[in-house]
């Protein structure tokens, strides 16, 4: 298992110093700020997941109504992490490798709503999962690692700041 230090040590440095997100420049967003689809609240420079703040915020004047970089993402198809599973062991466990995903995921989500899958497909005999965030990707992997052994491979592109992580188990 591999890892480049560069990323994914914490939200706060990936992003203030090393990202090339290009959805992440906050410049222009109000203080507080509202994603009218996900309903994700932005405040003090990050999102949460607050559907009371929510519900708060909404009903101010002085809120910014924006689509966050999580929606962004999934809209236009922009994905920074990519786990590709194989092997015949996750087909014989595919439900239940299913469910780590999803739940993993909706974890992610409640602590950073941009932390998201964005889709999970069949090709061929490999699935193919990609996220918004490198760090989910990455999250994932190690999850799956966690539950169902496997090989575990995680690298990081420069580039474009895209994480691959790929697990494989054959029996
Ligand atoms: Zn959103």
């Amino acid at each position: 298992m591999r890892k480049d230090t560069k990323f994914g040590i914490s939200d706060k440095r990936g992003r203030a110093q090393t990202s090339s997100d290009p959805y992440l420049p906050e410049e222009g967003l109000k203080e507080t700020s509202v994603c009218g689809s996900c309903q994700s609240v932005y405040r003090n420079k990050r999102w949460y997941t607050d559907p009371a703040g929510f519900e708060e915020a909404r009903k101010s004047k002085d809120v910014g109504w924006v689509t966050c970089p999580a929606c962004r993402k999934v809209a236009e198809h922009y994905p920074e992490g990519i786990v590709t599973l194989r092997g015949s062991y996750l087909w014989e466990h595919e439900e239940e490798i299913r469910n780590i995903l999803k739940n993993e995921e909706s974890k992610a989500r409640a602590k950073n709503p941009l932390e998201r899958i964005i889709s999970v497909d069949r090709q061929g005999d490999d699935l193919c999962i990609e996220t918004t965030e490198q760090k989910l990707a990455e999250h994932l992997g190690r999850a799956l690692h966690k539950a169902h052994q496997g090989d575990l491979r995680v690298s990081w592109t420069d580039e474009h700041s895209v994480c691959r992580v790929t697990w494989e188990r054959r029996a």
